[in-house]
């Protein structure tokens, strides 16, 4: 495993040409990517190992030219890393790239055993419904999610992830709303999980509970700049499937009562190796496969 930082910064807040300053850092165009010029500004992304001994020097430069930047910090595994994990976290690189679904769009919940003041815990009910408005980000892809990281994947997919024999998995329908002309099914299906795992251990890394709600469940985030770094105990993936959602949910929330009208947490999808190679064999991106670590007892 490595780490990997994304840099970003204002170029154009550099006293003197970017790129020759860039390349007396060693940071030429094999690590630095231009977005612009945008009016003024010249955005810059710089991806490094973590390790990089580029990276200090760099930092020194912004320091020196009073130049503000954020760092964004992800573990990147080798193949053969995933393919030896108990359980990898299948984590969405960037859920605004999914597309909008969910309760506001018609999907159904049942709240009876949810968290009344959080939402956590909400029972889906009806097949997934995703905004009609949005389909052009369904194509082209295999497997996306929504903004809140339900997994959708087209139907030859959701096929091959059935007939695999993996445990822990059912699906649903998905279906387009239009604002006039109703609802209409797509060639895609819900993955949904239906085994939870138990509460992570406190010895995970990488995750805040930034606005905790009384029931403990809600709403877990990540740091930019500290990668996540889930830990579970042995003892508590004695029933782990091939799928399973996270006892935690992650996001942010806006739940005053009226599910129809509210934004809700989510689970994070935790799979096994068998189910990581079917994404992995049917070309997926978008996703980070991030393996768990596991603490004895
Ligand atoms: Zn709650």
């Amino acid at each position: 495993m490595r780490t990997e930082v994304k840099i970003d910064f204002d170029g154009a807040c550099l006293m003197g040409d970017p790129h020759s300053l860039m390349r007396a850092v060693g940071c030429g165009p094999d690590v630095v990517e231009v977005f612009g010029p945008v009016l003024k500004r010249l955005p810059i992304c710089v991806t490094l190992d973590d390790s990089d001994a580029r990276l200090p020097r760099l930092l020194e430069l912004f320091k020196q030219h009073g130049v503000e930047w954020s760092e964004y910090r992800r573990d990147r595994y080798t193949d053969d890393e995933i393919q030896a994990a108990r359980l990898i976290v299948m984590d969405a690189s960037d859920l605004m790239s999914g597309i909008f679904a969910g309760p506001r769009v018609g999907t159904q919940y049942d709240m009876s055993e949810a968290c009344k003041l959080c939402g956590a815990g909400a029972r889906q009910t009806s097949a997934m419904v995703v905004d009609g408005e949005r389909l052009q980000v369904l194509e082209g892809k295999r497997a996306t999610t929504t903004w809140y990281n339900d997994i959708l994947v087209e139907e030859k997919l959701a096929g091959a992830l059935a007939e695999s024999g993996a445990t822990g998995l059912s699906f649903r329908g998905v279906f387009a709303a239009f604002e006039k002309r109703g609802h209409f099914q797509l060639p895609w299906r819900q993955l949904c999980a239906t085994h939870t795992l138990p509460p992570m251990s406190p010895r995970s890394t990488g995750t805040k509970l930034s606005q905790p709600c009384p029931c403990g469940r809600s709403c877990f985030g990540t740091f930019w700049e500290v990668p996540p770094r889930l830990a579970y105990r042995a003892s508590d993936l004695a029933d782990a499937r091939d799928v399973n959602v996270t006892w935690e949910w992650f996001g942010s929330v806006n739940f005053n009562g009226d599910v129809y009208d509210s934004v809700l947490a989510y689970p994070w999808f935790l799979v096994t190796p068998k189910v990581w190679r079917i994404f992995r064999d049917a070309g997926v991106t978008g996703f980070d496969w991030l393996p768990i670590r596991i603490e004895d007892g």
